[in-house]
């Protein structure tokens, strides 16, 4: 069978991480495949319909690299791709209906009359299920279109689903109850339904559904707090699926080779940023520095911070890499490396950079350091370590102070990475200054 999946959101102003999700696996199920992999924007509530809402899912979805084979941008052989543009097919599948006797007029709405019949929906995810709709006032016919001539979403879907040749109709669980009654509509087409496979929900960790307010639930958040895709990618496809062994860390192209709709948990997934967080810590840790430092420019540059050479902020990069876990941190990890006028930390400096103590410290450090001829980690570290020894402290009773004199805070990489890429004479006026500094605090 040719595989061809479709995402199909409603443009809402935001694209869920629900959707993301409904997106990904549509993709990924596409991938495995070999199929296709259809965008169709279902735009027939013309009062949220706004060019903005719609930009918001296509700018989503090529954020998290979801791109599609057919859709808008890119055309294809069963466009167009917009609900709003295709009110001609529309017309013509409801004609059919109404040739075959299956329509009312109720009030100005066009209502589709149910067989009243038993319908068996064999899902992928969900099993075998029977519903009965026999009984009209717990299933009440179908509206296909309002009094003002505007579609109503059951038929329009299922002719799009139809019209484009969809294979596997995969979405959330919320949709598992107008399944039976899509099937029907399709019966009175004398269309073949595509395969369904309904895909838990995702709530929040208490149980509750997830609103659009919640935090991390609007995708367009996420580029901004400084995730990644890859990770984000990773972290979605853990909602309701999952590989054997249990594995957090997985890349998309593993996860396509292993992918099974009937491997989808069937119980809802509980949302958990916290995860997502650390997942995207684990992502940049791994990266290779090319990719790190392509991702990291925008944010160094919306805060301002200039480099004289890429060789140098490759090097900064490589050290603050470790220990940052959203992008948008970088530049309170970074911006010290290229600026003197960098602020304080005030409670590290309460902390570590006050009083007689903080300057005697500091001042033998300052003087070890300039007698270096060698500026490297094991000159620093065994200079740092023989002034402690010589003025009766603890190493850490030097590290700490000499950290929020060079960079301003108390948290940071290693203190010797940090001075070796800033020198020598850059260390020591910062040495300096920050003696003035402790010496201004000591009354
Ligand atoms: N536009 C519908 C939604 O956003 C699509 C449902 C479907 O996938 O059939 O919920």
């Amino acid at each position: 069978m040719t595989v061809r999946t479709r995402f199909a959101p409603s443009p809402t102003g935001l694209l869920h991480v629900g959707g993301a999700r409904t997106a990904l696996f549509n993709w990924i199920y596409a991938k495995k495949h070999g199929g296709t992999f259809v965008l169709r924007i279902e735009d027939t509530d013309h009062s949220r319909n706004t060019e903005q809402a719609k930009q918001v899912i296509l700018d989503g979805l090529h954020w998290l690299g979801l791109d599609w084979d057919e859709g808008p941008q890119k055309g294809g052989n069963h466009g167009p791709y917009y609900q709003s543009e295709r009110g001609a097919i529309y017309e013509e599948y409801l004609s059919r209906l109404e040739k075959g006797g299956h329509l009312y007029e109720d009030n100005g709405a066009i209502r589709f009359r149910s067989p009243r019949e038993k319908v068996f929906v064999d899902d992928e995810i969900c099993g075998k299920i029977e519903f009965d709709l026999t009984n009209p006032g717990t299933h009440p016919d179908l509206t296909l279109r309002r009094p003002d001539g505007s579609w109503i979403f059951h038929f329009v879907s299922v002719v799009d689903d139809i019209e484009m040749k969809i294979s596997h109709v995969i979405r959330g669980e919320d949709h598992l109850s107008n399944t039976p009654k899509h099937i029907e509509l399709y019966r009175a087409l004398g269309a073949e339904p595509p395969r369904f496979a309904h895909m838990p929900l995702i709530l929040n960790r208490d149980g509750s559904k997830m609103s659009k307010r919640d935090e991390g639930a609007a995708l367009g958040t996420y580029p901004e707090a400084g995730y990644v895709p890859e990770a984000v990618r990773n972290y979605l496809c853990l909602l309701g699926w999952s590989p054997k062994e249990n594995r957090e860390i997985i890349s998309t192209e593993e996860v396509v080779a292993l992918f099974e709709l009937g491997n989808i948990n069937r119980r809802n997934a509980a949302f958990d940023l916290d995860k997502c967080f650390w997942i995207n810590g684990q992502y940049l840790l791994s990266m290779d520095l090319a990719r790190y430092a392509e991702l990291a420019v925008p944010f160094l540059e919306k805060a301002g911070i200039t480099w004289p050479t890429w060789n140098a902020l490759e090097k900064v990069l490589s050290i603050v890499k470790p220990k940052v876990k959203l992008l948008k941190d970088l530049p309170e990890w970074v911006g010290y490396f290229f600026n003197e006028e960098f602020s304080f930390d005030e409670a590290a400096v309460a902390k570590s950079l006050t009083g007689p103590l903080a300057v005697e410290r500091l001042s033998a450090l300052r003087d070890a350091y300039s007698a270096l001829a060698i500026w490297d980690l094991a000159s620093l570290e065994s200079a740092l370590k023989e002034t402690a020894a010589k003025i009766g402290v603890k190493t850490g009773e030097l590290v700490h102070p000499a950290r929020v004199a060079a960079s301003g805070r108390g948290i940071g990489p290693g203190l010797y990475e940090m001075l070796e890429i800033l020198g020598k004479q850059r260390t020591l006026a910062r040495f300096e200054k920050g003696i003035i500094k402790a010496l201004g605090t000591s009354a």
